[in-house]
């Protein structure tokens, strides 16, 4: 590997008028990274895999049909629950850095080798990815060893160069693959600030979010990467809820990004942390949260946009109708959370533990992270740790079998709204769903 300076290309964003005052009123500084304007340079792997998402929804099909167990498609993959924030909303808060003991690069491994060959998508999630120092590895272990296509990187940013130098590694070692980096942001600087609880007054969380968003729209100009993508995510909170109109109105005109997620607040953070009435209790007294009902406002506004032309909400994928689908995708899973809210007939079944896979950062697989983190009974379908990370052991295993049955029905599922395990494997997989989707992918440019 050697350092390359690249001083013939051009300066980043220098080719889009308006850049720079934009860039100026963000407080964005791109010349603090070195990594926009240099980068080290890697050997690609080489692999003939086809990762064309048709295969794995052709036998997702078949399976179904055969009424057989299919390999996953889709992979949330939590590879640490350190942090060093401390972020009321988590998903762990509650057990945030209590456990150390990750998965190795080698152990990891062994598990990609046997997960099958329909893998498509993977969510690299935390805690903070980045603090799994072997996370680049671990991406590339994916790519030599599945057919995995789509990844996307959860991270708060912490530290942009660092993302920086992950991209650029991932992007030339595994050229066929669309890498999403997903980074949190709860609202303006003051609330987000606040809200994430980072150690230190002077820590500016929000600005290194912003600087990483700039930095990788400057690598991906100046370096010429296809299929790399920067999504901003806000949870939707108690405690951002009356910002986020002019939240909302900031990403969509001043900040952005190539897609903006807006997601509910975990149910099971709602039910721990908050002192809210239970989902249950507030639908029986028909009462919507606020942020509820706000989060059912700027979801509708935000697909009225995207089909509008207003907002900007399409991956940058090898071929355009494959970015309009993956958009097309998140409107269909926003609109599944409004009915979840609303108490409304959901348009499809949850696919957790068939199409959807969920390995926790210690080796527990499982179908979802609410059942591998229920309080009430640890729904996990076993540890890779005891079966020598032969993940189809599990998979295949009677306790998956068990916990298989109760999916979509179980105390864990009511008023579930996890995107990427109950929502996006299910609209893949389904007829009705995936024309749906094909039909809204066609309006969207
Ligand atoms: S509905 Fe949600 S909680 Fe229930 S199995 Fe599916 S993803 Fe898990």
């Amino acid at each position: 590997m050697a350092t390359v300076f690249t001083d013939n290309l051009p300066q980043p964003n220098s080719s889009s008028p308006g850049t720079d005052e934009r860039l100026a009123r963000l407080g964005v500084d791109l010349s603090k990274y070195p990594a926009v304007y240099e980068r080290q340079t890697y050997e690609p792997i080489v692999s003939r895999t086809n990762r064309e998402i048709h295969w794995p929804i052709l036998r997702g099909f078949s399976a179904q049909l055969l009424k057989q167990v299919p390999d996953p498609v889709m992979l949330t993959h939590i590879v640490t629950t350190r942090c060093n924030y401390s972020c009321g909303f988590c998903s762990f808060a509650d057990t945030l850095n209590a456990k150390t003991n990750e998965l190795s690069l080698e152990e990891i491994e062994k598990t990609y080798a046997t997960i099958g060959k329909n893998l498509n998508v993977i969510v690299y999630s935390g805690g903070e990815t980045t603090l799994n120092r072997n996370l680049p590895e671990i991406i590339e272990a994916a790519y030599r060893l599945t057919p995995v296509k789509s990844v996307y990187i959860i991270s708060n940013a912490w530290k942009p160069d660092l993302l920086l130098q992950i991209t650029h590694r991932i992007k030339q070692r595994c050229p066929d693959l669309h890498l999403t980096w997903s980074l949190s942001i709860e609202g303006p600087k003051p609330v987000n600030n606040a809200t994430r609880y980072t150690k230190a007054n002077t820590w500016d969380a929000w600005q290194n979010t912003v600087d990483t968003l700039e930095g990788l729209k400057a690598i991906r100009e100046r370096f010429g990467y296809r299929e790399l993508d920067v999504q901003l995510c806000t949870v939707c909170s108690p405690g951002n809820v009356d910002v986020l109109d002019d939240w909302y109105a900031m990403v969509r005109d001043e900040l952005q990004p190539d897609k903006w997620n807006l997601n509910l607040m975990r149910r099971s953070v709602q039910m721990s942390d908050h002192q809210l009435a239970s989902f249950d209790a507030r639908r029986a007294s028909r009462q919507l949260e606020p942020f509820e009902e706000k989060y059912l406002q700027i979801t509708q506004q935000v697909r009225n946009d995207v089909l509008s032309g207003r907002l900007k909400f399409l991956y940058h994928t090898n071929n355009p109708q494959d970015g309009a689908l993956k958009s097309a995708v998140d409107l269909i899973s926003q609109e599944e959370n409004r009915r979840t809210v609303l108490e409304e007939p959901l348009q499809f079944c949850c696919r957790a533990g068939g199409f959807g896979a969920y390995i926790g950062s210690e080796g527990e697989v499982s179908g979802c992270e609410e059942f591998a983190h229920s309080p009430e009974a640890n729904k996990s379908f076993g540890n890779l740790r005891d079966v020598g990370y032969d993940f189809q052991t599990l998979w295949h295993g009677h306790k998956a079998e068990q916990y298989r049955q109760q999916v979509g029905s179980a105390q864990e599922c009511r008023g579930c709204t996890l995107e990427s395990q109950r929502n996006y494997p299910s609209i893949l997989l389904s007829f009705k769903t995936l024309l749906k989707a094909r039909q809204l992918a066609r309006q969207i440019h």
